[in-house]
């Protein structure tokens, strides 16, 4: 185990000759292959020196840094869900993506979780075949159409989108919310009911198409690095082909939400860890009453709670990673697990903050930045609420949605 502090000397022990990766005090990443683990300090050292200095502009602006996607590709982020790397390493490498920046780790998530390994296992091979390989290198990007205006938690049930099969091929009408990346994707993938039989399937709709309108959703209080917007289908033709013929039921989907739901349980974890990271920095070098404030007892106890909290939340994503890997990760595992590290990650966020002062409200000390995130990632892949429903029809085995 990594020592956390060297003698009780403050302002320089807090820092120095602190081991990789420094918050993870109970050694999770210490189970990786020796290969894996020299791949995360590389990724670590590549997201803290070029990326995390470079994004709180774009952060600032909502404009989203496209000259970052190839280098995310050179670090594998495109194909991390279909490279054969371990789960666990995979997992770490979403956390410590976030922990540079959560909207970036919301792009590789969302493409590597719900498009690249969707298209993977569901789509057909011509349609693998036209997408997967620029997918995998980021010149090509899908976005994740599910959630619609009127439809967000209940969307199970209550998708209003239509697919309705002609001569000609398939006509999509509805609209579709929040969809992250809609305003620059290539495609996307869009959720609609078959008129036919009422079944949720999915479809590969271009977003070049005659028919679909894309407008980007401004003002957001956090993810402003991510473009959501308000997708419209009006009348879409798609060739039959387009449909993802392992896409045919909204139970087909469900083991991608299931993962992707783990993956943001990780975009808690590793949004603690960049939390703690700046938290720690800021009390160590920041001096009030002649001393640094890390030397103040009520300072100590919240960094101590956040390194709590993270602990938390990255031992128990380390178990789901093992459940992945056994094949045995089901949607009460991943619901219990996202609804806690977000929980925890909203709390610690608060604490950091903080821990800033004033300085702790500006994008410039990325407290703030991270505290306004943390709000996103509670709500969405199901919002706190769901997921705690979902959790608890399965320890009670009643249901609380209708
Ligand atoms: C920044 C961002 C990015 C997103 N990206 C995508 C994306 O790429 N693709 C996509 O398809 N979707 C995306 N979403 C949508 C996201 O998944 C939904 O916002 C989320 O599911 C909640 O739906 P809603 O916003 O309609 O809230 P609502 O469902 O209207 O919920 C409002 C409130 O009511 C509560 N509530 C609802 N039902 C119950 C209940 N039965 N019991 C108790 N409380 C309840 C909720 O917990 C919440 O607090 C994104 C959302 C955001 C904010």
């Amino acid at each position: 185990m990594p020592p956390i502090i060297k003698s009780d000397d403050a302002t320089q022990s807090l820092l120095e000759g602190i081991p990789f990766p420094h918050t993870d005090i109970l050694g999770v990443a210490d189970q990786l292959e020796p290969e894996e683990s020299k791949r995360l300090h590389a990724l670590h050292e590549f997201l803290q020196t070029k990326i995390r200095p470079e994004v709180g502009e774009y952060w600032d602006r909502e404009e989203f840094p496209f000259h970052l996607l190839p280098e995310l590709a050179k670090y594998g982020l495109g194909e991390i869900a279909v490279s054969g790397t371990s789960r666990l390493y995979r997992g770490l490498a979403y956390a410590e993506v976030t922990r540079a920046d959560v909207s970036l780790s919301a792009l590789v998530g969302i493409h590597n979780e719900l498009i690249v390994a969707l298209i993977d296992a569901l789509a057909s091979d011509a349609q693998r075949e036209k997408w997967l390989d620029g997918l995998r290198s980021f010149e090509k990007i899908g976005c994740f159409a599910l959630t619609e205006p009127e439809h967000g938690s209940d969307i199970a049930g209550g998708l209003a989108t239509t697919a309705e099969k002609t001569a000609d091929g398939w006509v999509i009408n509805g609209t579709k919310r929040w969809i992250g990346g809609g305003t620059f994707a290539d495609f996307a993938i869009c959720f609609a009911r078959d008129t036919a039989d009422n079944e949720v399937k999915g479809f590969i709709v271009e977003m070049g198409r005659e028919g679909v309108s894309a407008e980007k959703i401004s003002r957001k209080m956090g993810l402003r690095i991510m473009q959501n917007a308000d997708i419209t289908f009006d009348s879409v033709l798609i060739p039959h082909e387009n449909i993802i013929p392992g896409a045919q039921s909204f139970a087909n989907t469900n083991d991608y939400l299931c993962s992707s739901r783990a993956w943001v349980a990780w975009q808690g974890a590793g949004l603690q860890l960049g939390i703690f990271d700046m938290a720690r920095e800021y009390a160590v070098s920041r001096e009030q009453f002649g001393r640094p404030i890390a030397k103040f007892q009520l300072v100590q106890e919240a960094l101590t709670r956040i390194l709590g909290n993270a602990t938390v939340s990255l031992s128990m994503m380390a178990q789901v990673a093992h459940l992945q890997e056994a094949g045995k990760l089901e949607m009460p595992h991943a619901a219990l697990a996202k609804a806690t590290t977000t929980r925890l990650a909203r709390e610690s966020a608060a604490a950091g903050r903080n821990i800033g002062g004033g300085n702790g409200i500006l994008t410039d000390y990325d407290l703030s930045k991270m505290m306004s995130d943390a709000e996103i990632i509670y709500t969405y892949e199901g919002t706190y609420e769901i997921n705690s429903l979902i959790v608890g029809r399965a320890i009670t085995g009643v249901s609380a949605f209708v």
